[in-house]
């Protein structure tokens, strides 16, 4: 389009593209953040109008995020964290979470968008337990060598590798199995994964609309089974309750619904190598 080609030679950033919506600012639309254009308000309102519980849902991933890593900071002892497909900054990010149950964990933010490390390296501009990398998780193996990576996480203790939200961002034949195999053969046992993804529901076309309006307009989108989300958990441990709709999840407060859609069209687990 012509915003488009006009960003790309005059923006201020070659990397930042405002007129091709992405991902991280589109979730950023859904959690009523202000980091993000008109093209990516467009997608966020597509999905809306398939799905309006969308936002609802963003506030259960979130919630979960902090469950989850809380958990893993304050009673598994664990003080490292990569954080891949981390998103924009928002309220109550990993390593806030983290450090509230242990001051010296550290966390690595990865995200394929550089909107991500411009706004990361604000926020974390004193923190020297916290990075953030530019980088593809389709290439597990530059992640882990990055030297931001290397700074702050030793991958012979254990780790926590979080998958939230994202592999509903890699198509079948980018093989998100197979990098979640990578992950799992570099980390140490006693490494916790955390993976969180849109499923399939079987009483929900809008579900599988929702894919179809994903890849159309922001050319991702990968609706999955809850038979190919367990899959990611191969060679895992589960820890209960196993992976399950967001809410239920070891809540902090009794759950209230447990059916809706804004309750099931994402599960996720916590599963560990042993
Ligand atoms: N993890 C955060 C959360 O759950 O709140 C943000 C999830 S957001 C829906 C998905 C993020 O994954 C986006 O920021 C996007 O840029 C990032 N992402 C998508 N594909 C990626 C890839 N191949 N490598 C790294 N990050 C990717």
């Amino acid at each position: 389009s012509w915003a488009r080609g006009r960003e790309s030679r005059t923006g201020p950033s070659a990397d930042l593209d405002t007129g091709v919506p992405t991902a991280a600012r589109v979730y950023d639309v859904m959690l009523d953040g202000k980091d993000n254009y008109a093209v990516d308000r467009a997608v966020a309102e597509a999905s809306l109008a398939v799905m309006p519980e969308l936002k609802e849902i963003a506030i259960h991933n979130r919630a979960i995020l902090h469950r989850v890593v809380r958990h893993l900071a304050a009673e598994e002892g664990i003080t490292q964290f990569l954080d891949l497909g981390s998103g924009l900054p928002t309220a109550r990010n990993t390593h806030e979470v983290a450090q509230e149950a242990n001051p010296e964990a550290r966390v690595v933010y990865v995200d394929i968008d550089p909107i991500v490390l411009a706004h990361g390296r604000a926020i974390l501009a004193n923190d020297d337990n916290t990075r953030v990398v530019t980088a593809d998780i389709r290439e597990p193996q530059r992640v882990l060598a990055h030297p931001d990576t290397r700074a702050l996480i030793d991958f012979d203790q254990p780790v926590c590798v979080i998958l939230c939200g994202i592999l509903h961002h890699l198509l079948d034949e980018e093989d998100p199995r197979g990098i979640v195999d990578a992950l799992r053969e570099a980390v140490a046992p006693g490494s916790f994964f955390f993976i969180t993804n849109f499923t399939r529901l079987g009483d929900a076309p809008e579900s599988a609309e929702l894919e179809k309006v994903l890849l159309s307009q922001l050319g991702t989108g990968r609706v999955r089974t809850p038979q190919e989300l367990a899959e990611f958990f191969t060679g895992l441990e589960l820890l209960t309750p196993g992976i399950v709709p967001l809410p239920l999840w070891r809540p902090d407060e009794p759950v209230t619904d447990a059916t809706s859609i804004a309750a099931r069209f994402m599960t996720g687990g916590v599963g560990r190598k042993n």
